[in-house]
């Protein structure tokens, strides 16, 4: 059926289940996830028709119980990297040729499986796999997972309507190509749906896709090839991957097909990742689009006019849900001197009521951090900050790796506002505060701009209109995502389009049509119905 127009899906949400106690949605994935988590499963690398269980392998272990092994993945070697991306390069032709309003149905089927059939089963991985507790699962491996492919329809419909004029006997139209070779997708532990949106957006637009996730966000990787399988997508489509991170990617890096990075995750990996592209620049066929989101240091400024509960209940949520590693977690907080005795006290009385353990305990509102590397990491920074003498804890400061990777939710205090808890990406349950005198907000707001190289996401607490003008003006290129009386965390697709610049990424807006112009090569195409036939214009006669 080529004779008919597509109507894109509507532009709605993901309804967010509540998982209240005795619901349907808590008894399914409760039991889902007990049934997971008490059996092993072993992820093969996704080549093509094949599915290669590799001899080497890597445990899979629940950062909340690190010890249980829930399964493992194959680790591959150079050859399969070279196999899966030579794979891809050979169904293109026929991928590239499938009518979009055929790939929009492979991906809008995807969509309706993780909001019914696979829905407990992606929240249960993404719970087991990453340590988020159902709320956090929820938001993310389903919810926001079905809207990227969602509206990502319909942005690419957007994409292909807008067309240049035909005037007169000339038409001229715009065929938004795929790129040219394959794209080469990263991906981070933290979310699940970016996992899937990376290689899903560019295989959307008709392009192949090599896909590398990371090794802590593999189980839920797997229920995504799932998903895509089930859905229709063609083998060789997506091949996903796993093994040495550095290798896999020296390999891909080194492709003369090469056209595209979508990238996400830390900021010096990126770095990397661009250098080793600057220097095979003449290797390529293309010259390889590089999308990064990367890291942040995410900030909340308080007015003195702010209300205090406010503030703080922005500062609890952004700084400590899913153990404060999302990229937009609030991690840098400034407020004035004049509210600082009130802002403290709720402080502790809200933390005080956070309960942390195994995300199947649903009255967690945190649980562990993702694994052992990083755990040493955010305690090598409390532990600093207990020595600092500029640094005090106000809350927390404990942590415990004995069944799993838990710290508790700390707050520091510190007199130094360029500190290495108030400049550097920690990724984990740590904000620093720094008390300012109420009398200098706006030379503050100057600290909060030249106090860190990322620019990802930040909020601004006031109950004064004329000063959040003044800060959204102070704070122009600050954070690529401003929230206004909010925490700075918890972008909706199509509501929030999401990205920050400096070294927080190439602000390429995930969840947005923006994103998805990196993955296509217009060609322009005129068509004359009524060409010339001599040579001379009117004015030389
Ligand atoms: P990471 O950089 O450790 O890993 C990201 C991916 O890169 C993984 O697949 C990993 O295996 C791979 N990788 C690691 N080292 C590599 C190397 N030397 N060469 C090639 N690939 C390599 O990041 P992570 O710990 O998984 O995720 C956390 C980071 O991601 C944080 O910095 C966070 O701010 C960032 N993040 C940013 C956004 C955003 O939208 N800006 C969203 C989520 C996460």
């Amino acid at each position: 059926m080529k004779e008919n127009i597509f109507q894109v899906p509507d532009r709605v949400n993901e309804p967010v289940k509540n998982y209240l106690k005795g619901s349907e949605e808590r008894k399914n994935v409760s039991e889902t996830y007990h049934s997971m988590f008490s059996s092993k499963i072993n992820i093969p690398l996704y080549i093509g028709e094949e599915e290669i269980h590799t001899k080497e392998t890597k445990d899979i272990n629940p950062p909340h119980d690190k010890n249980k092994i829930v399964g493992t993945f194959s680790v591959c070697n150079s050859n399969h990297v070279e196999n899966a991306i030579n794979n891809c390069l050979e169904i293109k032709d026929s991928w590239t040729n499938t009518p979009w309003k055929q790939r929009a149905a492979i991906f809008l089927k995807a969509a309706e499986l993780i909001a019914g059939p696979y829905r407990a089963k992606i929240n249960a991985a993404t719970m087991i796999g990453q340590s988020k507790n159902i709320f956090q699962a929820e938001i993310d491996a389903a919810c926001e997972f079905v809207d990227f492919l969602k509206f990502n329809i319909i942005y690419m419909s957007e994409i292909y309507n807008e067309q240049p004029l035909t005037v007169g006997n000339v038409s001229n139209s715009l065929e938004y190509r795929p790129l040219e070779g394959f794209v080469y997708a990263i991906t981070p532990f933290n979310f699940t749906a970016i996992g899937g949106n990376l290689c899903a957006s560019a295989a959307l637009m008709g392009n192949v896709v090599l896909w590398k996730p990371s090794d802590h966000q593999i189980y839920s990787a797997k229920v995504i090839m799932d998903v895509f399988n089930e859905a229709g997508l063609p083998k060789g489509v997506i091949n996903m991957i796993t093994g040495d991170p550095e290798m896999i990617t020296n390999i891909a890096l080194e492709n003369f097909n090469l056209s595209g990075i979508h990238f996400t995750g830390s900021t010096h990996v990126f770095k990397e990742i661009w250098s080793k592209v600057g220097a095979n620049i003449s290797k390529y066929k293309d010259y390889p689009r590089i999308v990064g989101e990367t890291g942040g240091k995410d900030f909340i400024v308080s007015h003195p006019s702010a209300d205090s509960l406010v503030v703080s209940t922005a500062i609890v949520r952004g700084a400590f849900e899913y153990q404060g590693q999302k990229c937009s977690a609030a991690s840098r907080v400034y407020i004035p001197a004049s509210k600082s005795i009130q802002i403290f006290e709720n402080l502790k009385n809200q933390v005080s009521t956070i309960k942390m353990g195994s995300p199947i305990d649903f009255e967690n509102f945190m649980t562990a951090v993702i694994h052992q590397r990083s755990y040493n990491k955010i305690v090598s920074y409390i532990e600093k900050a207990k020595n600092d003498e500029d640094s005090k804890i106000l809350i927390g400061g404990d942590y415990d790796d004995s069944k799993g990777y838990f710290i508790s939710p700390t707050i520091i205090i510190t007199t130094n506002p360029k500190c290495a808890t108030m400049t550097q990406e920690i990724f984990g349950p740590v904000v620093t505060i720094y008390v300012y005198p109420d009398n200098e907000w706006k030379k503050t707001l100057q600290l909060v701009d030249q106090t860190s190289d990322y620019a990802l996401t930040g909020a601004f607490i006031s109950n004064e209109k004329e000063t959040i003008d003044y800060a959204l003006k102070h704070l122009r290129y600050s954070a690529g995502n401003f929230y206004i009386n909010d925490k700075p965390s918890g972008a909706v697709v199509g509501q929030q389009p999401f990205g920050g610049s400096r070294a927080s990424g190439t602000n390429d807006k995930a969840g947005s049509k923006l994103n998805l112009l990196r993955w296509v090569s217009p060609r322009l195409i005129k068509e004359n119905f009524n060409p010339p036939t001599d040579y001379p214009y009117p004015y030389m006669t």
